[in-house]
């Protein structure tokens, strides 16, 4: 019999071992298919952080650096520094690159790294048990905001996105989510032109991607895909928010 679905060449065997619900789980599919159909699973080196987002390095079937929370841009500088030929991506949840990561997101792409980095969003602190992140929204009760996050004590999320489009080094910057069909295939389209402008060479790529973090939302993963779609894609740019001279043509 003809096999017409299978795991993606991209990932290990290993089953997820993520919440019920949970869209790392999806987003991983995505990157496994994209190291597949572009043929670069034995050149390419991941980075991944801290929190839930590093166990990431189990599921890839590339190379992988576990790096220092915040780190991980740092350390994918320095590979691809050494190995310019190798393409080098990070992995990295909300609670690592907006908060104690902000300086090498904002570094790695004022220099113009020639590497891709990938932001999953879900708004809080997920592995840590569910507190206030840098991108939880105004008014989003979460452990250690029981009554709402106060805007006027902790500011309004952080929309890194926005802030790397911006950067002169940055080539391409897409804010994409995996809540329906037609979105995770608009994010697949961006997570491959991230890893293109790689190969290309053409600067800094940047794909932020909101995700759902049922358990510490406190919600069913159909509850939570809702939650998300009412909630942080009005807050959140959407789309392709740089996209350079170069990247057009891939
Ligand atoms: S804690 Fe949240 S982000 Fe972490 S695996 Fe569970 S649902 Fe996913």
């Amino acid at each position: 019999m003809q096999k017409v679905f299978g795991r993606p060449q991209g990932l290990t065997d290993l089953p997820f071992h993520y919440c019920p619900g949970c869209t790392h789980g999806i987003i991983h599919r995505l990157i496994g298919e994209v190291l597949e159909e572009l043929d670069i699973i034995g050149d390419t080196i991941g980075v991944a952080p801290v929190g839930c987002a590093g166990f990431s390095l189990d599921f890839f079937a590339c190379d992988f650096v576990g790096a220092a929370h915040g780190r991980a841009q740092a350390v994918a500088t320095g590979i691809k520094r050494a190995l310019p030929d190798k393409i080098v991506f990070t992995y990295q949840g909300d609670g690592d690159i907006v908060a104690i990561g902000t300086s090498h997101a904002i570094h790695v792409a004022a220099r113009g790294e020639k590497i891709t980095s990938i932001m999953v969003n879900n708004a809080v602190f997920g592995m840590t048990g569910g507190q206030m992140a840098p991108t939880t929204l105004a008014g989003q009760v979460t452990t250690t905001s029981p009554y709402g996050r106060d805007k006027s004590l902790f500011g309004a999320p952080i929309d890194l996105p926005k802030i790397i489009a911006t950067m002169d080094g940055a080539a391409y910057v897409a804010a994409v989510s995996v809540d329906s069909p037609k979105n995770i295939h608009l994010a697949k389209q961006a997570l491959k032109k991230a890893f293109k402008v790689q190969q290309a060479g053409l600067g800094f790529a940047f794909v932020s991607i909101l995700s759902t973090c049922p358990t510490n939302w406190g919600m069913s993963p159909v509850d939570s895909l809702k939650w998300l779609q009412e909630n942080m894609m009005p807050i959140y740019q959407m789309g392709e928010l740089k996209v350079a001279e170069g990247v057009k043509a891939l």
